[in-house]
């Protein structure tokens, strides 16, 4: 199948999150700055969908709308069947700089997500250790954020939005600070505990190669005001370990993507 054919496939199925039209602008000192116009996008249940796209071209801001963090301008976002007004229900949300609490420890910073709405089960606890035992935190839970890598502190953050069992994950370019050994590996774990959990996963990321290895579908933006200008269907087998970075199909799919945001005046080829 090519790849707009399966695109296009993909979308047979009900969207678990639907953007409609959507516009933002925000006020700002300097007079409204539109940061969103236009966004159609639509993410069915159980797809891994990359936003990819130059710096401020309003990723964030699309994801902060999809989070119900912000109001949209214009258009709509239906999350779950449901139109927006407020987060939705069973969400989670991992930002670039990991928000660990300090003065708690791995462990109760994983089971915050839970302790918002109740105190943490016996069994939730269990779960929590499981989970970073699984992300290669086994050990670390009576640890306390400052003692911990950049790499193991964003993986307790994919822990704490894992724990509530989210339908829908929210992810703003989580590796974006990391060494890139480290975000090689936990590209991997992510692409796994994915294939597992089988979340709605919408992920954030200015690296094409990045998008790539990890999505069903890579949406690509142009900057100001932020616009969909296209979204190619990866159709790489799955599990995806890093050696199909080397594959020829891989490498096509990074070209095609790059040459488009040549011709778009958005990188140098
Ligand atoms: P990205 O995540 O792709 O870097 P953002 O969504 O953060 O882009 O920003 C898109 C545009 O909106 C930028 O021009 C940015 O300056 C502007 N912007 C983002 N948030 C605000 C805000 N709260 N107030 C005013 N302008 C904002
Ligand atoms: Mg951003």
């Amino acid at each position: 199948m090519s790849p707009q054919a399966s695109a296009q496939a993909s979308m047979d199925v009900a969207p678990y999150v639907a953007m409609n039209g959507v516009g933002k602008t925000y006020a700002s000192s300097r007079g409204p700055v539109t940061a969103l116009a236009g966004i159609d996008l639509e993410i069915r249940p159980r797809e891994f969908v990359s936003v990819v796209g130059p710096s401020g071209c309003g990723k964030s801001t699309l994801l902060k709308l999809v989070a119900g963090l912000e109001n949209v301008s214009s258009g709509q976002v239906v999350v779950g069947g449901k139109p927006l007004d407020g987060p939705p229900d069973r969400l989670g949300v991992v930002f670039q700089r990991d928000v660990l609490l300090d003065w708690r420890t791995i462990l109760d910073n994983v089971l915050l997500s839970i302790e918002f709405t109740r105190k943490p089960r016996a069994d939730e606890r269990d779960r929590a250790v499981a989970l970073l035992t699984r992300f290669g935190l086994g050990g670390f839970e009576h640890r306390f954020p400052w003692e911990l890598s950049g790499g193991m502190r964003q993986r307790a953050s994919i822990c704490r939005a894992l724990l509530a069992d989210p339908e829908l994950l929210l992810m703003d370019e989580p590796f974006g600070a990391l060494d890139a050994m480290t975000r090689d590996d936990l590209n991997v774990e992510l692409a796994q505990i994915w294939q597992d959990t089988r979340k709605t996963l919408l992920f954030i990321t200015h690296s094409i190669v990045e998008a790539v290895f990890l999505s069903d579908r890579v949406v690509m933006m142009s900057k100001a005001p932020g616009m969909i200008v296209d979204t190619i269907a990866i159709d790489l087998p799955r599990p995806r370990r890093l050696a199909v970075r080397d594959s020829a199909e891989f490498a096509a799919y990074v070209q095609r993507i790059r040459h488009h945001f040549a011709e778009l005046g958005i990188v140098k080829e």
